[in-house]
């Protein structure tokens, strides 16, 4: 690979920016290349890879966290892939120097305002959840998480003398926009919508209701319910198959999220998506840069690969391609294969390289 910027596109060409970043990030991407690569030529798509610099790699070169290089590399791709930025060596650096703030650049210099969170359990693995396995079973909900408003950019910001100051603002085009990419996503789903608000106390959250179920007319198809915030909290944990597609704001969306994914059980499990009013979204798992176990070949790659399958579908809209991603995952686990995090008795143990290689012979198959 060289310097930024792709060679000319042809028609059926896709362009996918590479971003391994630290720890553990070159290792898992690399298997998620290898399974891109073996749907591209299953079903003759052609795949060209860039990688650019992020994070501690990028500051070890002598730049900046997020060089100028590799935003112009992603807004020139069809979609990207990321591993994982920070790790040790540089958590003495002052919070905005850090590897992780170039997270919050990507998302911002992208106009990334959608973040997406699957939460599914495979089969295989009902018995990772702390839930009992009647409850996890078949769990299959995504939350669709606003990104860049609410009360973590809301202005004012502050301390002022003993107060500390943090407001929560939306405005109607802001509602407008993740409300349509969750209705667009429940299209492609189940076709339900809950709405996660707390209207019965804050204005914000009265405007998102009223923004929401106007723009639910233009998704006749859709059925749309509001959940209060407290009760999705309990819901997600009570019955988290009642559930499609969760549409929330910036901070409900944070803690949800987090909760709905632990349904599942495991870190090395969980992929995402960012997307914002394009095709041109940003694709990652959940987990961070694991540097306890970097470079011992037993990282779990298929958050990363989850997170491939989610970049078929909704940046290159290869819907089947992305089906056939997850289906070799599920079928490589029921086959018993495990890496270490997600190890069980009598499981086919495995590291990083043989699960990327598994998946790959799966979806060759
Ligand atoms: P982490 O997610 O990196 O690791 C937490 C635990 O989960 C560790 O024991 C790790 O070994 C394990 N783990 C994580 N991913 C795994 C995988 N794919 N396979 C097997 N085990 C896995 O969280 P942390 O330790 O709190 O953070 C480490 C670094 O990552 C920090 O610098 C943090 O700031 C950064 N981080 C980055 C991101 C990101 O890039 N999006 C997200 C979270 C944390």
């Amino acid at each position: 690979m060289s310097g930024p910027g792709f060679k000319k596109a042809g028609d059926n060409l896709f362009k996918i920016a590479l971003l391994p970043g630290d720890g553990i990030g070159p290792e898992i991407v690399a298997e998620a290349v290898k399974v891109l690569q073996a749907v591209g030529k299953r079903y003759g798509h052609q795949m060209e890879f860039e990688e650019g610099l992020i994070g501690g790699a990028a500051l070890d070169q002598g730049g900046e966290g997020l060089p100028r290089e590799t935003l112009e590399l992603c807004r020139q791709s069809d979609a990207v892939l990321m591993g994982a930025v920070g790790g040790p060596k540089w958590d003495h650096l002052p919070g905005s120097k850090r590897p992780e703030a170039a997270l919050l650049g990507i998302r911002k210099g992208l106009g990334l305002f959608a973040n997406l969170r699957p939460a599914r359990v495979f089969p295989a693995l009902t018995g990772a959840s702390s839930l009992k396995r009647e409850v996890v079973d078949g769990i299959d909900l995504v939350v669709v998480r606003e990104l860049t408003g609410g009360i973590y950019f809301g202005q004012p910001k502050g301390r002022e003398g003993d107060r500390a100051v943090d407001t929560m603002a939306y405005s109607i085009p802001e509602i407008e926009r993740i409300a349509r990419v969750a209705f667009e996503l429940a299209m492609k789903r189940q076709g339900r919508v809950t709405s996660v608000d707390k209207a019965n106390v804050l204005e914000t959250s009265r405007l998102w209701r009223e923004v929401v179920l106007r723009i639910k007319d233009e998704y006749p198809k859709v059925r749309l319910e509001h959940m209060y915030v407290d009760n999705c909290a309990m819901q997600l944990i009570r019955n988290p198959r009642q559930f499609d597609v969760i549409l929330t704001g910036n901070m409900f969306g944070d803690i949800l999220s987090d909760e709905a994914a632990m349904l599942t059980g495991s870190l090395g499990m969980l992929p995402s998506a960012s997307l914002g009013e394009g095709t041109l979204g940003l694709y990652e798992p959940v987990h961070g840069s694991a540097p306890d176990i970097t470079g011992k070949g037993t990282a779990n790659p298929l958050a990363t690969i989850l997170s491939a399958a989610m970049l078929l579908r909704y940046s290159l809209d290869l819907e089947d391609e992305g089906a056939k991603v997850e289906w070799a995952v599920g079928t490589v686990l029921d086959q018993g294969y495990r890496t270490p995090d997600i190890a069980e008795e009598g499981c086919v143990p495995v590291g990083t390289k043989e699960m990327g290689d598994l998946i790959v012979r799966a979806i060759q198959s």
